[in-house]
């Protein structure tokens, strides 16, 4: 999504909320097998100056794929806070260009700072057999029996 300072400005507001939802084409996650397949964006936009604004917001994104432990097809939200400064003039904010601001950019960036190191169906996740890699989450499955002291 994109951020028309200028239409905002000529609406003679000085802040305006905004949200979206979409999927995201860039591949977010480097976790193994899992992809962040949807984003919903919560926010406010404050105009700053002439050429700057604050937004910020509540990013809520969802990541599927393989368990990391167990392999079990998972799906699980995350949600996030963000603040960001856009500035056409400020080097270490993000950029104003013909007065928009790329908010998916922003968007994205919060997503891949703050992804989990390892995704889990649940936290106890009792991961795969050993010895013979059945699910042990699934007591009714598993056969094997696991002989102490090994
Ligand atoms: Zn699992
Ligand atoms: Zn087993």
């Amino acid at each position: 999504m994109i951020i028309d300072l200028k239409s905002l400005r000529n609406s003679g507001k000085e802040e305006e909320s905004f949200y979206f939802d979409y999927v995201p084409e860039n591949q977010l996650s480097d976790i193994p097998n899992v992809k962040v397949s949807s984003v919903k964006v919560n926010g406010k936009v404050y105009l700053e100056g002439f050429h700057s604004a604050y937004i910020e917001g509540e990013i809520n994104y969802f990541l599927s794929g393989d368990c990391t432990r167990c392999l079990e097809e998972t799906t699980k939200e995350y949600v996030i806070g963000f603040a960001e400064n856009a500035d056409n003039e400020d080097e270490t904010g993000y950029p104003v260009v013909n007065d928009k601001v790329d908010l998916t950019k922003i968007v994205e960036d919060a997503i891949m700072t703050n992804l989990p190191v390892s995704f889990l169906c649940k936290e106890d996740c009792k991961g795969l057999c050993t010895e013979c890699g059945a699910n042990l989450n699934k007591d009714s499955e598993h056969k094997c029996k696991i002989k102490e002291g090994n």
